[in-house]
C-alpha cells in the first residue's frame, strides 16, 4: 500500500487525484489532505476520504474545520498555514506527496516534500519556475523522486530513454539521442480569433478551454499561452534542455500530449484522451501502470490532426516567457509573480485580457535583476514583482 498525501486537495488536479486513488484502491492510501480556503468541500473529502491529517493554509479556514469534523465525530487531526500544508509534505510515513497548490504559494510546500526525499508528483510548475536550479539540486540533495505531472512533461518524460528519466534536470538530451522536445499546446480559446479583437473578453470566455477542464488560473495562463511559456521554463529545468532543444507547436485536438525528436529522425510522441488523470496515474504508478479510470481514445472519432506554428502577435505572453528563460532565474521568478497578479486582477474584473501581457511586460523590464544565490532571494524577488505589478494594475482603469 503507497500512502499519499495530497497538496492542493480541493482543486481540479486534486479531484483527478482522488479518482486515480479511487480506481486502485488495493495499492493507494490517502493519509492527508490539503487546501487553501474551501471548507465546504474539505469537509466533504475528510468525511469520504477519513484521512489521519487535514491542512488549511488559511488559519480560519482550519479552524472552522476543525470544528466541522469534530461535530461529525472525525479523528482527522486538522493543522493550519503554510507550516501544516509543509508538516503533511513530510510525514515519515508517506511514500508520495501531490504537489497541486496552485501558483508560487506551493514552493515550500512542495520543497519540504523533496527535502523529506518522497516521491514527488509535480502538479505546480509555477514551484519550478520560481526556483529551477534551487529546485533540482534539492532533489538530488535529498534524494527525492521527481515525476512530472502536467500533461506535456509526463509525454515527454514517457516518450524519453530511462538513462535520462532517472536523471531529471541533469540528463544530457544530445548524448542520449534527443534532437529537440516538442512542446505542444491547443493555442487555448482564442487561437482562431483576431489578435486586435481581444481586448474586450470576457472572464467567461477567457477560461472556457476547449479541450481541457482545469482550475480558474491556469485557464487564463493557457489563454494568453502564459501556461505554454511556463511550460517551456519548467521542461527547461526538467529535461535540461537548451533552447535549440525546445519547441512549441499548436496542435488544437490535444491528443498528442508531447513529443521527442530523435537524432535518427524518429518522433516519438504519447497520445490519450485530455484527462489529467492518466498522467497522474502514470507518475503514481511508476514505472507500473495503473488504472486511471479514463475513457480510451477512439481514433476513428478523432478525425484530423492539425499542426501550427504559435502566432507572436497573438501570444505576448508566450515570447515573454521563452525570453525570459534566456534571460535567467531572476527575469522567470520576476514574470511568475507578476503573471499571478496580473491573472487575478484580469478574473477580479480589475483589468483587460490584453492588460495581462503589458503588465508582465512592464515588470520584467521594470525590475532590476540580481542573480538569485538562495530560495530567500527568490522570495525577495517574487515580493518585489508582485508589488511593481500591483502598481500597474492600479493604473489601469476597468
Ligand atoms: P485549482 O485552482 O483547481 O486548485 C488549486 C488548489 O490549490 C486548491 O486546492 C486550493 O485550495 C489550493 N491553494 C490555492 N492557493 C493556496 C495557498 N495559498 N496555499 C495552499 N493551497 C492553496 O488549480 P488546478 O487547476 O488544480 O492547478 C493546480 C496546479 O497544477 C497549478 O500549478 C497548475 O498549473 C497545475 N496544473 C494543472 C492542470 C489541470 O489540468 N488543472 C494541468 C497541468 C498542471
Ligand atoms: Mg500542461
Amino acid at each position: 500500500m503507497q500512502k499519499i498525501t495530497v497538496l492542493g486537495a480541493t482543486g481540479s488536479i486534486g479531484s483527478s487525484t482522488l479518482k486515480v486513488v479511487e480506481a486502485n484502491p488495493e495499492q493507494y492510501e490517502v493519509v492527508a489532505l490539503a487546501a487553501h480556503t474551501n471548507v465546504e468541500k474539505m469537509t466533504a473529502l475528510c468525511l469520504y476520504w477519513q484521512p489521519v491529517y487535514a491542512a488549511m493554509a488559511d488559519h480560519d479556514a482550519a479552524q472552522q474545520l476543525r470544528k466541522r469534523l469534530a461535530s461529525k465525530g472525525l479523528a482527522t487531526e486538522v493543522l493550519a498555514g503554510e507550516e501544516g500544508l509543509c508538516q503533511l509534505a513530510s510525514l515519515p510515513e508517506v511514500d508520495m506527496v501531490m504537489a497541486a497548490v496552485v501558483g508560487a504559494a506551493g514552493l515550500s510546500s512542495t520543497m519540504a516534500a523533496v527535502k523529506a526525499g518522497k516521491r514527488v508528483l509535480l502538479a505546480n510548475k509555477e514551484a519550478l519556475v520560481m526556483s529551477g536550479q534551487f529546485f533540482i539540486d534539492a532533489v538530488y540533495q535529498y534524494g527525492a523522486e521527481l515525476l512530472p505531472i502536467d500533461s506535456e512533461h509526463n509525454a515527454i518524460f514517457q516518450c524519453l530513454p530511462q538513462a535520462v528519466q532517472h536523471t531529471p534536470g541533469r540528463c544530457d538530451l544530445h548524448a542520449a539521442g534527443v534532437s529537440k522536445i516538442l512542446l505542444t499546446g491547443s493555442g487555448g480559446p482564442f487561437r482562431y480569433r483576431e489578435p486586435q479583437s481581444l481586448t474586450n473578453v470576457s472572464v467567461e470566455e477567457a477560461v472556457a478551454h476547449p479541450n481541457w477542464s482545469m482550475g480558474p488560473k491556469i485557464s487564463v495562463d493557457s489563454a494568453t499561452m502564459m501556461n505554454k511559456g511556463l511550460e517551456y521554463i519548467e521542461a527547461r529545468w526538467l529535461f535540461n534542455a537548451k533552447p535549440e532543444q525546445l519547441e512549441v507547436v499548436i496542435h488544437p485536438q490535444s491528443v498528442i500530449h508531447s513529443m521527442v525528436q530523435m537524432c535518427d529522425g524518429s518522433v516519438l510522441a504519447q497520445l490519450g484522451t485530455p484527462d489529467m488523470c492518466t498522467p497522474i496515474a502514470h507518475a503514481m504508478g511508476y514505472p507500473e501502470r495503473v488504472h486511471a479510470s479514463v475513457a480510451p481514445l477512439d481514433f476513428t472519432q478523432i478525425g484530423e490532426f492539425t499542426f501550427m506554428a504559435p502566432d507572436a502577435r497573438r501570444y505576448p505572453c508566450l515570447s515573454l516567457a521563452i525570453a525570459a528563460c534566456e534571460q535567467g532565474q531572476a527575469a522567470t521568478t520576476s514574470l511568475n509573480a507578476a503573471n499571478e497578479q496580473a491573472v487575478a486582477a484580469f478574473l477580479a474584473g480589475k483589468i483587460g485580457f490584453m492588460d495581462i501581457a503589458r503588465i508582465n511586460e512592464q515588470v520584467l523590464t521594470q525590475s532590476s535583476l540580481p542573480t538569485p544565490t538562495s530560495l530567500d532571494c527568490l522570495f525577495e524577488l517574487d515580493r518585489i514583482a508582485r508589488i511593481t505589478a500591483n502598481e500597474q494594475i492600479a493604473k489601469v482603469t476597468p
